[in-house]
Parts: C-alpha cells; structure tokens; sequence
C-alpha cells in the first residue's frame, strides 16, 4: 500500500527550500509502487511529477496541481566490477560505496547532492567527469505503457547536462548499471576525499540554491574564448564557456529580485537569501538572461528544472482522457491498492 497525502508543501523537500504545495503527493517505495502511482494517476487524468534529492528543481509558488511522486528507493548492489543502484539511491553515497568497495570511475562526482535518478536524467558531473561516462545501462519505466525498459548507453544519448531520459520525460530512471574499475579502496578514497575538499573549500554547499542555473553555453566567438581562457587561465572545455564567468562579465554578482540574488560565492548560483518566491527566482533568471546576452552575445539557458509553471511540466500520461467532474481523487491520505495489472497493449 502506499500512502498518498493531500495539499503537501514542497518547499522542504527541495535545496531551494522554495515552491507550494502538491496537491497530491507519494514516496515510491519500490519500483513497482512508482508504476502504481503512475498508473494511479492516469486512472484519475492527473498530471504528474517526480522528486529525487530536489536539488535541481524550482517548485512554482503555487504548487503543482497533480501528483507529485518522491523516489524513495535506493538498494546499492555490487555486480562483478559494476554497481547497480536504484534511482533513489543518494549519488555521493554511491561514490562512498564504490570506494568501500575498491571500485573506481565516480570519485569526482562526490559531493553532487540529490538522487542517481536525478543524476542519470541530467547527467550530472563535476571536475571533467559525468555519470554517463560509467553508465552502461539504464532501466527506465515508461510512464505511458507502465512497462519496465532496459536502455544500453548508446541508446541512453548522454550529452552535457542531457540525456534521453532529460528528453524524454515519460522514461523514469528506476536504476543505473555503473561499469567501474577496480583499484585501491585507499587510493579512491583519497581521490574522494579530494573532491569533497575541493568542494567544501568553495563553500557552496551551504548557499540554498540549486547548484550551477544556468548550463555552461557553447560560444561561437573565438574572440569570447580567448578572453575567457586568458582571464581565467584554463582552456574552454568543448567549447564551452562558464556560465559564471559571463554572469561576471556582465557585473552582476549581488544582483538581487526581491530575496533571491546572485551568489557572492560564484556568480552561476542563484540563492534563496530568504522567502524567496519562485517569481522571484525567475525575474532574477530573466534580469541576468538580458544582461548577459547584451553584455557578451550570449544566450543562456537553464540547466534547473521547473515543476507547476505552465509547459514546465511533464505531460500528462498520455492516452487517457481528464476524468468528468464528480470522479476526484478521494481525500487523504490515501491507500492507494496494489495493481499488477498490465497496461494494455493498445496503449503501448
Ligand atoms: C549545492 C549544489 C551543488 C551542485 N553541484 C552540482 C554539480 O557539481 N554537478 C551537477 O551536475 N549538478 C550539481 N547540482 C545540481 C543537482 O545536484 C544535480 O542536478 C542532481 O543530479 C539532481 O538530482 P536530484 O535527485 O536532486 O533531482 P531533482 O532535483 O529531484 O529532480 C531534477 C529533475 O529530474 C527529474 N527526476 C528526478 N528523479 C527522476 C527519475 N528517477 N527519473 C526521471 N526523472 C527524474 C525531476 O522530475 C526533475 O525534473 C548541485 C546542486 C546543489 C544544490
């Protein structure tokens, strides 16, 4: 059974520490209560959306009219040279257990807060490393059919801060298969360790933010790069450009829409400095999308993901008509029944 509650705040479940209330929510437990749940909600025409760690994600202020599902199942096993976790499985957590473990391959996304889940969808990565690079396969669950997919890498399309499943919003990440290298569990730790330090000593991890908000944009101006890479004495990495470096060129540091401002840390976070509102959040977005594009030519784009604006969410399960009025979802909390019934095939 699981329990869905009604009228949720979903502010405490995100680093934003911003958003409404979901007018319904549930923790999948198991993967098979998420494709209750889903299945729950195209029975009701609800729309839905999903919850990891809530580290990369801007709630709306008012909420999200539907079903919000947390993924709250997280079993780490070790395979050969492989680790196999489940999307709820927290990701540094993972990179702990690979070291423990004398496996080698994720040392430098330690500290990268939020879910493997989350992590697979945008494919997270710091310090030249990303997820995708060991991800050999993914097991998804399509939120339309409820059936259960295994996807190789290459069908997986990792990009930078991309992946199919980011694409696709009806795949739901249920578990990863991480192809790892065996080495020292002293040496991994040390490199973890390292990662860690390196992290902490740019004290962000405090701010309430959602990490970087902006991707790093590729730059076509040769004459950008290079005064990027002679300021900031590194070389441009695919011919990317920090979107922090930009947001400085623009002057922008401190740059505040009511309580949400421009960190003083590092110019690519926005953070909460208080009661922020979404609308906040998103005037301050627009504000240092302006100013940048008319200070450098570039056009930013959001690499945070938004939950109850309008065209934010994932559609609703498709196929399935929004129930008459009368037939509302029952008040909660709510024992929603198990059901192994499978979708039918029409609907595949
Ligand atoms: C202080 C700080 C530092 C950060 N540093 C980094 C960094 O160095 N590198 C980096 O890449 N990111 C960084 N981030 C951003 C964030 O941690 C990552 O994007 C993380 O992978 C998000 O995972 P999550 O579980 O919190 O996802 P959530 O925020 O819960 O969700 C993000 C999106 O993924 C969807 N989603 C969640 N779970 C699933 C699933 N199982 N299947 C399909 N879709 C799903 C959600 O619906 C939402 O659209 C940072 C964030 C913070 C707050």
């Amino acid at each position: 059974m699981t329990i869905l509650q009604e009228n949720t705040p979903l502010a405490p479940f995100t680093s934003f520490g911003i958003g409404g209330p979901a007018r319904y929510f549930a923790q999948a437990g198991s993967a098979d209560e998420l494709r209750e749940l889903l299945r729950y909600a195209r029975q009701k025409g609800l729309d839905y959306g999903l919850l990891g760690g809530g580290t990369n994600l801007l709630v709306s202020d008012r909420g999200f009219d539907g079903l919000v599902i947390r993924v709250a199942f997280g079993e780490v096993r070790r395979v050969g040279d492989a680790i196999e976790a489940q999307a709820g499985a927290d990701l540094t957590g993972v990179v702990h257990q690979a070291a423990a473990w004398g496996l080698s391959g994720v040392e430098s996304l330690a500290g990268i807060p939020g879910m493997l889940g989350g992590a697979v969808r945008g494919n997270a990565g710091a310090y030249g490393g990303c997820i995708g690079e060991v991800c050999s396969s993914v097991r998804a669950l399509n939120a339309r059919t409820l059936d259960f997919a295994d996807f190789p890498r290459e069908e997986c399309r990792f990009g930078y801060r991309d992946s199919r499943f980011k694409r696709e919003p009806g795949l739901v990440v249920v578990a990863a298969r991480l192809e790892l290298a065996p080495g020292s569990a002293a040496e991994i730790r040390e490199r973890v360790a390292a990662t860690l330090a390196r992290r902490a000593a740019r004290n962000l991890q405090c701010e309430r933010s959602v990490g970087s908000f902006f991707m790093n944009p590729l730059v076509q101006d040769p004459g950008l790069i290079g005064r990027f890479e002679s300021d900031q004495k590194v070389r441009s990495r695919d011919g990317r450009v920090p979107a922090g470096w930009l947001i400085d060129q623009a002057g922008l540091r401190n740059l505040r829409v009511g309580a949400a401002m421009v960190s003083n840390l590092h110019a690519n976070y926005l953070i909460n400095t208080g009661e922020a509102r979404a609308e906040e959040v998103l005037s301050l977005a627009s504000l240092i999308k302006e100013r940048v594009r008319a200070a450098t030519g570039v056009q930013l784009q959001e690499e945070v993901s938004c939950l109850g604006f309008p065209g934010a969410a994932p559609p609703p399960v498709q196929g399935v008509p929004a129930q008459p009025a009368g037939d509302s979802p029952p008040a909660s909390p709510t024992a929603i029944p198990r059901n192994s019934e499978k979708a039918s095939p029409k609907e595949a």
